[in-house]
């Protein structure tokens, strides 16, 4: 049977995106850009220096707004994937960023939150922001200075829509991860998940290199995603049955 009638669900890291010019994860010995993770990505570094962290997220955010980040290839080869699936089909993403969206995917998850919004802390108002975040900003619900954060989920917090994406992987009979070094859980491991649930299910992975968990995948498909992803999906339409 065609993939393209089976319930595909695609998992993408930070891997997806670094050919639209946003820097992976682990590149440079466990730097974000040149950021220590332990310094920004958790509620503690957050008490203790706010600024540094917004600091961090603005920057995040105002590299976004850049015209000149903008969905890749890849991106694009996944909309059209799934504009063309019979059945049903996620994309849970652990990035931040918004080209996806931009891309046109429209069942996409973000499990670790996304630069598109923040959150008081106090009162737990979400908020669609564009400007900068500083200690200084007063949340118009409660009026508390200095409690608003990106809603981004840190080291030590829990992943976001972990009951939709465990009842789609259930049901899963095609997964794709995408870019992700599998270092990060619980996304890492979703493809455990899928080994121990004794059904055949078709594991593809694509990435630069070989990671950790590329020995449970059918195949590994080797390469920069904008060049290997266009491909495998052009291929499935053709072959559409
Ligand atoms: P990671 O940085 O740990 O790993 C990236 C993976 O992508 C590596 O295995 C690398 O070999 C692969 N890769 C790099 N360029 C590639 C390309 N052109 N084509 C195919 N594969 C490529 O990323 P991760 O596993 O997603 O780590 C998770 C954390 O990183 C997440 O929590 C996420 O929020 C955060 N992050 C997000 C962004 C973003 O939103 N774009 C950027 C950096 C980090």
């Amino acid at each position: 049977m065609s993939i393209l009638k089976k319930n595909i669900f695609i998992l993408t890291g930070a891997g997806i995106s670094k050919e639209s010019g946003i820097n992976t994860f682990r590149e440079k010995d466990g730097l974000w850009d040149n950021y220590k993770i332990e310094d920004v990505c958790t509620v503690e570094a957050f008490k203790k220096n706010p600024e540094l962290v917004n600091s961090f997220y603005n920057e995040r955010k105002k590299n976004l707004l850049d015209p000149k980040i903008k969905p890749n290839a890849a991106h694009f080869a996944l909309a059209e994937f799934e504009k063309n699936c019979k059945n049903d089909f996620l994309v849970v993403t652990q990035n931040i960023d918004n080209l996806h969206e931009k891309a046109g995917s429209k069942k996409i998850l973000h499990m670790h939150g996304s630069l598109e919004k923040a959150y008081c802390m106090y009162c737990n108002r979400k908020i669609n922001y564009d400007f900068e975040i500083t200690t200084n900003y007063k949340c118009k619900s409660c009026n508390n200075k200095g409690m608003v954060r990106v809603d981004i989920v840190w080291f030590g917090e829990q992943p976001k829509y972990l009951n939709q994406i465990y009842n789609f992987l259930e049901k899963t009979e095609v997964f794709i991860s995408i870019g992700t070094s599998n270092n990060v859980y619980p996304a890492a491991g979703f493809i455990d998940f899928l080994d121990q649930l004794n059904k055949k299910i078709l594991m593809y992975e694509f990435n630069l290199e070989k990671t950790c968990k590329s020995i449970l995948f059918d195949k590994v498909f080797s390469g920069p995603a904008t060049k290997t992803i266009p491909k495998f999906v052009e291929e499935l339409i053709e072959k559409k049955s």
